[in-house]
C-alpha cells in the first residue's frame, strides 16, 4: 500500500486550509453581517411601533385635556358631543373619544348618547391612566384599546399602531406598559424578555431563532418590541452573502494556486538545477575584496550565477539552499571549482598574490573528497593554494570534527580559511577558539546597522573585539557607504567588501580594475627621472 509522505500530507493540508479558510471567513463575515442587519431591522420595527404609540398618546392627551375641560353636566349634551366629534375628526389615530363614568362610557363621538360598558381597567398606571385592552363596541369582532384619563377616554383600534409594519412571516410586534410589563396592542407572541426585571432601556438580542428588539419611550410609560425570525427578513444580508462567499471561494482558490505553484516550483527546482549543470548554465561573478588601510584590491569572492535570462533570475541564496536540501550541492560546488579553474590564471598573471575566495557548504566541509577536488583545481589552473581562501558558514560547524579536519588539511596545503556570515548563526566563541581559521567575515547585517539605533548596531564592535582576541583578520561584508568604511577603519578592521568598491562583476571587469591598479602602483613606485 502507498503511504503519503509527511511533506505531501502537509501540502494537502496547506491546500485545504488555504482554500477553506477564506471561504469560512467569508461565511462567518456574511453571517455576522446578516445578524447585524436583522437586528437593525428588528430595532427599526420596534422604533416605528413606539413612535406610532407615542403619537396615539399625544392625541389621547390632547383629547383628554379638551374633554375634561367640559363640566360633567354638559359633557354628553349636544354641545359636548360636538366637541368630541371635532376631536375625533381631527385626530388621525383615534377611532373615537368619549366620556366615562365608572366603567361605563356614557356618550361618545361615534354613538352619541348610547352607553357602552367598557369593563374594569386592565392596567391602572401610576400616571393615573387606565388602559382597557380588549374593548368591543358595536362589532363584537373588532377589538379596541380604551385609554382613560380622568373622565375622558380615547379609543384606538388594535391595529392602528401596528398595521403599517411590513408583513414578515413569523414577526411578532407590540406595545406594552413599561412599568407594569403588560402588553397593549400586539400581534404574534410576546417575548418573555419584556418581563425581565433587568431590562432598563433599549435592547437588541439574538435569542433562539429570533432577533428581539425592545425600545422604551422617553415620553410615556410605554415600550415596544419586535421579534423577528432569523433568516426571513433582509435581502441585504443574502446580497452580502452572494458577494462575500464567491469572493471567499476565489481568494481560497487563488491562495491554494499560489501555494501549489510555490511547492511545484520548489519541487521541480532540483530537476532544473541538474539540467542546468548538464547544459553549463552557471557562471561566476567576482566581487573585489579591499584592504581597507590602502584601498588595494587584494582578492575577490567567486559568486555563482544561474543563467536563466534577466526576467527569470533566481538568487543564489535560493538555489544554493535548494541544492543543499536536494543533495546536489556537491555537484554545484564541483561546477563552481571547474569554472574558477578556467578563470584564475588570467587574474594571477596580473596580480600574483591575488586570492580567490570560494564558498563551501556544510556538506563540502564534511566531504572526504574535497581535497582531491581542490588539488585538481590548483594543478589544472597552475595556481598555488595560497591563492585560495575557503569560506565556510557557521552551519558547517554542525559536524565540528569533520569540519576541523578539513580546515586543518586546507591550511596545511597553504590555503586560508574564513568563517562566513559570522554572527547570523549559532556558533560561539568556544567553537571559534577550537577552529584553525584565518578570517572572520562579519555579515552585512551588522555592518549596515553600524551607527544606527538598531539593536544589532553594537554587535559588529563585539565581534571585532572577539576576533582580535583570537588573532583573526576581519573582512567586513556589505560596505555601501563611506561612513561605514570610516567606522570600520576606526575599529581597525583589515578588509572590506561591498557595493562601495564594486558589485559582483564579470572576470574581464575584474581584470581591468587590476590592470588599472597595477598601472597606478607602477607610476607611484617607479623612481623619478630628473
Ligand atoms: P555570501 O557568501 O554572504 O555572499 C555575499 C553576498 O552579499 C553576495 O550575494 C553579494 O552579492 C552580496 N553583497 C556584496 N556586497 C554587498 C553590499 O554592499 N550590499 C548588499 N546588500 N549585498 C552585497 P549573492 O551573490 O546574491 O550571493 C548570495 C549567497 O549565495 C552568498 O552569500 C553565498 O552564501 C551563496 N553563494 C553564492 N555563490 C555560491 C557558491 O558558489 N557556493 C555556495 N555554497 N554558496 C554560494
Ligand atoms: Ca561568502
Ligand atoms: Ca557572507
Amino acid at each position: 500500500m502507498r503511504t503519503i509522505s509527511p511533506l505531501n500530507a502537509i501540502i494537502v493540508l496547506g491546500v485545504c486550509l488555504t482554500t477553506a479558510l477564506p471561504i469560512i471567513a467569508a461565511i462567518t463575515l456574511a453571517r455576522d453581517q446578516e445578524v447585524e442587519s436583522e437586528q437593525r431591522h428588528a430595532l427599526d420595527i420596534a422604533h416605528r411601533v413606539l413612535s406610532r404609540s407615542e403619537v396615539s398618546g399625544d392625541q389621547i392627551l390632547a383629547a383628554a385635556q379638551a374633554i375634561n375641560a367640559l363640566s360633567p353636566g354638559m359633557a354628553c349634551s349636544a354641545e359636548g358631543l360636538a366637541v368630541m366629534r371635532k376631536i375625533d375628526l381631527e385626530s388621525t389615530l383615534l377611532q373615537a373619544v368619549g366620556w366615562v363614568d365608572g366603567d361605563v362610557m356614557r356618550c361618545s363621538s361615534f354613538a352619541g348618547n348610547q352607553p357602552f360598558d367598557l369593563g374594569p381597567p386592565d392596567v391602572d398606571s401610576y400616571t393615573r391612566t387606565r388602559f382597557r385592552n380588549n374593548v368591543t363596541l358595536i362589532d363584537p369582532k373588532q377589538r379596541y384599546i380604551a385609554v382613560q384619563i380622568g373622565s375622558a377616554v380615547g379609543i384606538v383600534h388594535h391595529d392602528a399602531v401596528l398595521n403599517f409594519v411590513d408583513y414578515v412571516p413569523g414577526l411578532s410586534v407590540g406595545a406594552f406598559s413599561w412599568s407594569q410589563r403588560t402588553p397593549g396592542a400586539f400581534r404574534g407572541t410576546i417575548p418573555s424578555l419584556i418581563r425581565r426585571p433587568d431590562l432598563t432601556g433599549d435592547t437588541v438580542i439574538s435569542s433562539g431563532n429570533y432577533q428581539i428588539a425592545i425600545v422604551r419611550s422617553r415620553k410615556y410609560d410605554i415600550g415596544a418590541f419586535a421579534m423577528l425570525p432569523v433568516g426571513k427578513s433582509s435581502g441585504y444580508a443574502s446580497e452580502i452573502a452572494g458577494i462575500l462567499i464567491p469572493l471567499g471561494v476565489i481568494v481560497g482558490l487563488l491562495l491554494s494556486g499560489v501555494l501549489l505553484y510555490i511547492v511545484r516550483s520548489r519541487a521541480s527546482m532540483p530537476m532544473m538545477i541538474r539540467s542546468a549543470l548538464k547544459r553549463g548554465k552557471f557562471h561566476l561573478l567576482y566581487q573585489p575584496v579591499i584592504e581597507l588601510r590602502t584601498g588595494r584590491i587584494v582578492g575577490a569572492e567567486a559568486l555563482l550565477r544561474w543563467d536563466r535570462g534577466e526576467h527569470d533570475a533566481i538568487s543564489p541564496d535560493r538555489f544554493i539552499a535548494v541544492a543543499e536540501d536536494a543533495g546536489l550541492i556537491r555537484l554545484v560546488t564541483g561546477r563552481m571549482l571547474e569554472l574558477l579553474a578556467q578563470d584564475v590564471q588570467a587574474v594571477v598573471q596580473i596580480a600574483p598574490d591575488f586570492y580567490f575566495t570560494v564558498n563551501f557548504s556544510a556538506e563540502d566541509m564534511h566531504s572526504a573528497d574535497i581535497m582531491e577536488e581542490l588539488d585538481r583545481l590548483v594543478e589544472r589552473s597552475r595556481i598555488a593554494y595560497s591563492n585560495l581562501v575557503i569560506e565556510a558558514t557557521e552551519r558547517s560547524l554542525v559536524d565540528i570534527e569533520k569540519t576541523q579536519k578539513t580546515m586543518r588539511r586546507l591550511r596545511d596545503a597553504g590555503a586560508k580559511v574564513a568563517i562566513d556570515d559570522f554572527g547570523t548563526g549559532y556558533s560561539s566563541l568556544g567553537y571559534l577558539a577550537k577552529l584553525e581559521i584565518d578570517f572572520l567575515k562579519i555579515d552585512k547585517l551588522f555592518v549596515q546597522s553600524l551607527g544606527t539605533d538598531a539593536a544589532t548596531s553594537q554587535v559588529a564592535g563585539r565581534i571585532i573585539d572577539m576576533a582580535k582576541d583570537l588573532k583573526l583578520a576581519i573582512v567586513a561584508e556589505g560596505i555601501e557607504t563611506k561612513q561605514q568604511e570610516r567606522e570600520l577603519k576606526a575599529l581597525k578592521v583589515e578588509y572590506g567588501q561591498g557595493y562601495l568598491y564594486g558589485r559582483p562583476m564579470e572576470l574581464e571587469d575584474l581584470r581591468k580594475l587590476l590592470r588599472h591598479q597595477r598601472a597606478v602602483e607602477g607610476v607611484l613606485t617607479r623612481p623619478r627621472v630628473a
